[in-house]
This record gives structure tokens, sequence and C-alpha cells, in this order.
């Protein structure tokens, strides 16, 4: 069995206002006592699960200013305590980061994948949430490129003060790079950000919802004429280069997530760890898996939520995969599915994706399909099939 391991770092040295993310300030005495208790966790998983490692993604909170000595002490337990020949090894990396010393160590250690939070290019626009941005960026990132074969650059669209000019500024970054992967996600109006709040609040303002289609719909043009594929609502690849551990959660594949606020689902089993870090450690002191939410999914949850996230990819699911042998249910399910989408899905056979106009209301069809969660269960429980709810 192969599986994907996720370890969560939440120090940052400081909080961006955009974030909603489980944080905590950075100091080295904190890290070093969360690492002892991630490697209990570890070892916890370990005596559990058996099987080979083949994609780690490290990421947080701020990774990049993970001690060196301490990031290698925790990589080489992994190694230890499971068969790891991870195929991606993904870093997160803050821009502040990119630099040589730490650049080579990362390569040394095995890293083979680097994640970098660029979100936008323009200062005043990051300085207004709190983040800076070094002012040879493009160097850095030039030269993490020449390090490593797969680079991916996160940006964030609707910031304040965003405007089409921002949005060129960082295209133009982008061509001059034109990294393996990038990540391209609309600001989530819903969070619990310092930022939300102000806005909420009416002190600040952001774009409004013509402009950010205006500046979506460049994107999309751009970035499909410098040869990139959208394969994920917020996700395009070049030359093959799909993120293989983000693709094994769209897949809802076997990933095992350790660290404060991580979340897994191995098998049948759906977790997310505790955020707050002194719970974490106490939880783990006593030798208990610091679970917040724990399922033992039935195989109806698991369908439901294999439908969730094989929505978010542009090439959709193949509902035969979720319901092999039943080709009834999969007609069943398709029609259903096409009820609750209308135009907005793309039936071919067995096979069901967003269109592109669907893709961009992911979440707000999402949100549609989770009012039809009874209805999915009756179709699946009325018949005499292993979907039974009492599994
Ligand atoms: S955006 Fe990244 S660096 Fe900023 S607070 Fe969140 S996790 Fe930390």
């Amino acid at each position: 069995m192969r599986f994907g391991l996720y370890v969560h770092f939440p120090f940052c040295i400081r909080k961006c206002s955009y974030c909603d993310f489980y944080t905590v300030p950075f100091d080295e005495e904190s890290v070093s006592r969360y690492q002892t208790f991630l490697k209990t966790e570890l070892d916890m998983w370990a005596k559990e699960v058996n099987g080979t490692v083949n994609t780690v993604y490290i990421g947080g909170g701020s990774p990049s200013i993970w001690p060196f000595r301490g990031f290698s002490d925790l990589i080489e337990h992994v190694s230890r305590s499971f068969d790891f020949l991870p195929v991606e090894f993904t870093l997160e990396c803050n821009p502040q980061e990119l630099v040589d010393e730490r650049l080579e160590s990362w390569r040394a250690l095995g890293v083979n994948r680097l994640s970098v939070g660029v979100q936008n290019t323009s200062k005043s626009l990051l300085g207004r949430v709190g983040r800076s941005v070094p002012v040879d960026l493009y160097s850095r990132l030039r030269k993490a490129s020449s390090l490593f074969d797969n680079l991916n650059l996160d940006f964030i669209l609707g910031l304040p003060g965003e405007n089409t000019e921002t949005v060129e500024a960082n295209l133009t970054l982008i061509e001059a790079l034109l990294p393996e992967h990038l990540s391209y996600y609309v600001l989530d109006r819903y969070n619990e950000s310092d930022l939300m709040r102000q806005y909420y609040n009416g002190r600040i303002g952001l774009p409004n919802t013509e402009q950010l289609y205006q500046m979506h719909d460049l994107i999309l043009d751009r970035l499909g004429s410098m040869g990139y594929t959208r394969y994920e609502v917020s996700s395009w690849q070049m030359k093959g280069f799909e993120c293989l551990h983000n693709l094994a959660y769209w897949r809802n594949k076997d990933y095992l997530g350790v660290g404060a606020s991580a979340g897994g689902h191995f098998k049948n089993i759906r977790y997310v760890n505790i955020s707050d870090i002194a719970s974490f450690s106490e939880m783990l002191g006593r030798g208990v898996f610091p679970r917040e939410y724990y399922s033992e999914n039935s195989p109806i949850q698991e369908l439901i939520e294999g439908l969730f996230m094989g929505l978010r990819m542009t090439a959709g699911i193949d509902l035969a995969d979720l319901m092999p042998d039943d080709s009834d249910l999969v007609a069943q399910m398709a029609s259903l599915l096409k009820s609750v989408f209308g135009d907005h899905v793309s039936l071919r056979g067995s096979k069901v994706s967003f269109t592109s106009e669907g893709l961009d209301l992911t979440n707000q069809l999402l949100q549609r399909l989770s009012e039809h969660k009874e209805e999915i269960s009756g179709v699946f429980s009325s018949r005499d099939t292993g979907y039974s709810n009492k599994h």
C-alpha cells in the first residue's frame, strides 16, 4: 500500500491578515518541543500502518523557517518509521527563506518540489495584509527554479488593492519564470481571518464581483496562452507536473496528516487533529491520537467524499470507479447529479465533470450538493448493495 504523508508546521514569523490557518509565533524552543510530539504521533502511526510513503508534503505555517537540524531530524525519523520512498517531496516556502544555503540543504535532504507562497508581486498590496516581499524576488525564484525541477508558485486573487495592473505584474513574473506548477486561489471571503473581519466591519474594501471575474478571466486566458493546463479549480500544471500529493486528496486516496490541525484519510478513516498545540501535546503525552474529528466512514460517506473531492478536478470523476460493477446505480447517480448541477455539469457515460463555468462556481455547486446528501444516501441504501448506511 502506498500513501501520502502531510506534516504540519504551524509556526510563522508574523501573521498575514488574510490567513485563517492555525498558526503560532515562531520560537526555537517551542519548535523543538513540538517536534518531540510530532515524532510521538509518527511512532503511533507507524504501529498502525504498513506501506510505503510515496509523497511527502511539509506545509504550514511556515516550514521554511524550521531550523535545519530539527527539520532534518524529523525527516530521518520519518524514514526510520516507514518504508520511505517519496517520488514527490514538497516543502512550502516563503520567498524570504529562498537563500542559497537553505536551498542546498533542502535539496540534500531529498526535497524535490518547492511550493513558494508569492501571493502577489505588489509590495504595497502585500504591505496592507502584513506580508513583505523581498526586493530581489525574481532572482530568488530564479535560483530556486535552477535547483529544483519542480517549482510551484502560490498566488491569491482579490486582496485589497488588487486590480488589473497587479494581476498583469504577477502574470509577467510567471511568464518570465514558467514554473512547472501554479496555484492561483481566489480569496475566500467566508474565512475567519482578521482581513475579512475588517472587510465586514467596513474598514477596508475589496474588488467587486465584476472586477474579480474580469481579473480571473485574464488569468485563465494568459495562463492558457503560456502553455499551462488547469487540472483543478485553483491548480495549473505544465509538462505534466501535477501535484501528486494533492491529486491523492482529490482522488480520496490514503494520506496521513501529522501535526496540530492536520487532517488525514486512511482506508475508511477520516480525521482532523486538534489545532491547539498545548492540547495536541497533552494528548500525545498520554499516548492518545490528538484528534478533534474522527469518522469511520461508511461506504456511502466514502462515496460522497469521493464526489466532493473529485469534482474539484477538471477531469472530474468516473462514477464507475466509485461504484464498480453496478451500472444501474451509476446511471441513477449520474441523473441525480444532473438534476442538482443542471448545465454546470458534463456527463460522458459514467464520467462526470464540471463545465468550465461550473468549475468557477465549484464552492457554490458543492454547497448545493451537500443539501442533497440525504437523497444520495437514499439512492444507495434503498438497494441491496454493499452501500448500506449500517456499515
Ligand atoms: S499566510 Fe502563510 S506565512 Fe502568512 S500567517 Fe498564514 S501560514 Fe503564516
